[in-house]
């Protein structure tokens, strides 16, 4: 098995720690896999990277901690590769001049998780685990049960009753160990530590299992891999990161993940930016734009009530990771309200093709926000992160459409309805 380094978040670098590794035994802060920028940057490049042939993400296993799965795991070796494509009726909307859309909603299971829960269930393969373990809002968990089904392990699935259908749904055709936690988030991440203590499970829940940030890390290597691609360059020496990156925030995990990958990519010296983390929270759940405005690291909690149910979290379980994305890297948060949220859904979809959950739109209403406020210029390259499809929460996206026409089906009464 191989060696890991981790550095808490909170106190840096940490040796001698007993497998399997979660928070910081001294202060119960989340962990980063540290990479060894000195061993890739002798052994690699971003020209010996793009030649590789798998459009997954496994492509960047040399930057990652764990080992690629076999072939026999079927829909995990997939997950990854996901498009970056200019958005240029959005842009204009904005009043900005380049925008891209990266889509992660086309990952199996249809959330960005899935790189987080691919990357995990290999960490589980390397360790010979078995049984896995997590609670979730609705996509961590489609998104363990997904990988776990594809690789043939077990996942337990901790959700708040409330989760919308198709989610539970997934989670039921995947084959997961099921079980409807009476309560919120909170009460079902409590819920699952101690489950994997107990029971003896690998805990893949976000904010305590540190693989999660290291998959999520890859959706920033493709961007730069990308957007070189689409900036018309070689990508033989160095990628190209954007100016900024809008991201929808929660436990604040995903962006956090993204922020590490960016980070890696300029310590490398393969790009030569590390992009502004623009984190969108719903007005209702906004504890870590409250200490961002604030000006301070201690994250308090909220009682978290919005449309938004993937981003709908008491107490971010990463809050500091998330926070630390916006202020290194000269970043920012805001929020938005649920009915701006609601209204972006459809916005969205009709200046692009592409259908998003709540939690996700909340990004772009966070976008135009920013734009209109100045908060970026219209100049900056722009990446717009499409972290959920829409199909995930039909019955919200129903509030902000009206209802189709019906009618006989007959000419002159389809002319009627057009009009
Ligand atoms: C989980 C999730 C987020 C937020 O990620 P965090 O790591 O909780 O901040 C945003 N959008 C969607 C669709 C999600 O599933
Ligand atoms: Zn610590």
């Amino acid at each position: 098995m191989r060696n890991i380094n981790y550095a808490c978040s909170k106190c840096g670098p940490l040796a001698g720690l007993a497998e399997p590794v979660y928070v910081c035994p001294e202060c119960c802060g989340n962990l980063d896999v540290v990479l060894d920028v000195e061993r890739v940057r002798s052994a690699h490049s971003p020209a010996s990277v793009g030649a590789g042939a798998d459009r997954s993400l496994w492509r960047y296993a040399a930057l990652l901690a764990v080992n690629v799965p076999p072939v026999s795991t079927a829909a995990l070796r997939t997950v990854g590769g996901t498009p970056l494509f200019p958005v240029s009726r959005l842009a204009q909307h904005c009043g900005l001049q380049q925008v891209w859309i990266k889509d992660d909603s086309r990952l199996p299971t249809a959330s960005f998780k899935d790189r987080a829960s691919a990357v995990v269930v290999a960490r589980a393969l390397d360790l010979g685990v078995t049984r896995l373990i997590t609670a979730s809002t609705g996509n961590a968990g489609v998104a363990l049960a997904g990988m776990a089904a594809a690789a043939g392990l077990e996942a337990v699935i901790l959700v708040p009753e409330s989760a919308p259908p198709a989610k539970i749904a997934q989670l039921l055709v995947f084959g997961a160990r099921l079980v409807l936690v009476k309560g919120n988030y909170a009460a079902a991440f409590n819920l699952s530590l101690q489950a994997a203590r107990e029971l003896g499970l690998y805990c893949r829940s976000t904010g305590y299992n540190p693989f999660t940030l290291e998959g999520k890390k890859t959706a920033a290597f493709e961007i730069a891999e990308q957007l070189c691609a689409e900036s018309g360059e070689d990508g033989r020496d160095t990628w190209v990161a954007p100016d900024c990156v809008f991201v929808s925030v929660g436990d604040g995990n995903i962006i956090g993940g993204v922020h590490k990958g960016f980070k890696e990519l300029h310590a490398l010296g393969w790009t030569r930016r590390v992009p502004r983390m623009m984190g969108v929270q719903a007005a209702g759940s906004a504890a870590i734009y409250n200490a961002f405005a604030a000006q301070t690291s201690e994250i308090g909690s909220v009682h978290a009530q919005t449309v938004a149910d993937s981003i709908a979290t008491d107490w971010p379980a990463d809050g500091l990771h998330g926070l630390q994305a916006a202020t290194q890297s000269g970043g920012a948060y805001l929020t938005v309200t649920d009915a701006e949220i609601l209204a972006a859904i459809p916005e969205l979809a009709r200046l692009t093709g592409v259908f998003a959950e709540p939690s996700c739109a909340a990004a772009y209403a966070g976008l135009l926000k920013a734009a209109r406020s100045g908060l970026v210029a219209p100049h900056e390259r722009v990446v717009l992160l499409i972290t959920g499809s829409g199909l995930k929460d039909v019955a919200a996206a129903m509030r902000t459409v009206g209802t189709p026409p019906v009618i006989a089906p007959t000419v002159a009464e389809l002319r009627q309805a057009l009009l």
